[in-house]
């Protein structure tokens, strides 16, 4: 089973739910596809390496002995990656997807590729966790394929639960499509509601299970529980707002490590999960 946490925006608790969901699920693999951002390690703290795996992308190398400059690369690239401009191909680096399209038409069979690394994946373990980390190198714009390659490190006999990156934009995308779950972190205000509301219309648009955990559950207003009873979205939890959890994370520290009457929460998250994305 894949469950996703994702969350309409940053600061809401969703790394909160997913390292301590992670610690209490017993043989799990826990992946940070948040490549540009990666914090899951400080939580989890992995003592074994398991593997450092390069993420390149293809680029393309024109031969200017056989280039003809006809403009069918830079016709057929998608990303605007590539332009003619009299007796020179210009190559974009920044916008190249590495698809390998212009090299497909070349009618000179004059592209061929070259490998770039533009960041990397990392896996550790501490006991019976396993954690698979993207990591974007420093100014690279893409972080996809780095999260692709850490989603297809994942071991399909054991959960996987993965941290996606905040916001709704395509990393996030990339990370949430294929789950069987998608577990949404948010806050009881206004702002909170907004980009739970995006969220929500992003998982739905990918036609995957959800549900909603409710963080800093006993400050704010009921927009966001009456906006779940409007639409049927299950509130899998309320996590109330408790300065020593805050404590806890701003230390690297694990709720359910160091203040374990917690644990039965996190559990009972992972348990709706189980029976909800099973149909139940
Ligand atoms: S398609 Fe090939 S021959 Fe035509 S401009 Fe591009 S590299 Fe040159
Ligand atoms: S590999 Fe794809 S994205 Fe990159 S320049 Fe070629 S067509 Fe464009």
């Amino acid at each position: 089973m894949i469950l996703a946490v994702a969350s309409g925006k940053g600061g809401t608790g969703k790394t909160l739910v997913a390292t301590n969901m992670a610690s209490v699920a017993g043989e799990v693999q826990l992946v940070d596809c948040d490549a540009e951002e990666p914090n899951v390690h400080l939580f989890i703290k992995p003592i074994e390496t398991e593997g450092v795996i390069p993420v390149t992308l293809s680029l393309p190398q024109i031969d200017e002995g056989k280039c003809t400059h006809c403009g069918r690369c830079a016709e057929a690239c998608e990303y605007h990656a590539l332009m003619v401009l009299g007796q020179q191909v210009l190559l974009f680096e920044e916008l190249c997807h590495g698809c390998g399209a212009c090299s497909f038409v070349c009618p000179e069979g004059a592209i061929s590729e070259r490998p770039k690394e533009i960041g990397r994946v990392e896996v550790g373990k501490r006991g019976s966790l396993r954690l698979i980390q993207g990591v974007l190198h420093v100014g690279e714009p893409m972080p996809s394929p780095v999260i692709r390659k850490a989603k297809a490190l994942i071991d399909p006999s054991l959960m996987a639960i993965l941290d996606a990156p905040p916001g709704t934009s395509c990393p996030v995308v990339e990370t949430v499509k294929g789950a069987d779950f998608c577990c949404l972190v948010t806050e009881p205000t206004p702002f909170g509601l907004y980009d739970l509301t995006l969220a929500v219309g992003m998982v739905k648009k990918l036609g995957i299970k959800m549900g909603v955990v409710l963080n800093r559950a006993d400050v704010g207003d009921q927009g966001v529980r009456e906006y779940l009873q409007g639409e049927e979205i299950p509130l899998l939890a309320e996590i109330p707002f408790d300065p020593r959890i805050s404590e806890v994370c701003s230390r690297g520290g694990l709720v359910v490590e160091e203040l374990p009457h917690y644990r039965g929460l996190f559990s009972s998250i992972l348990l709706k999960v189980k029976e909800l994305s099973s149909g139940g």
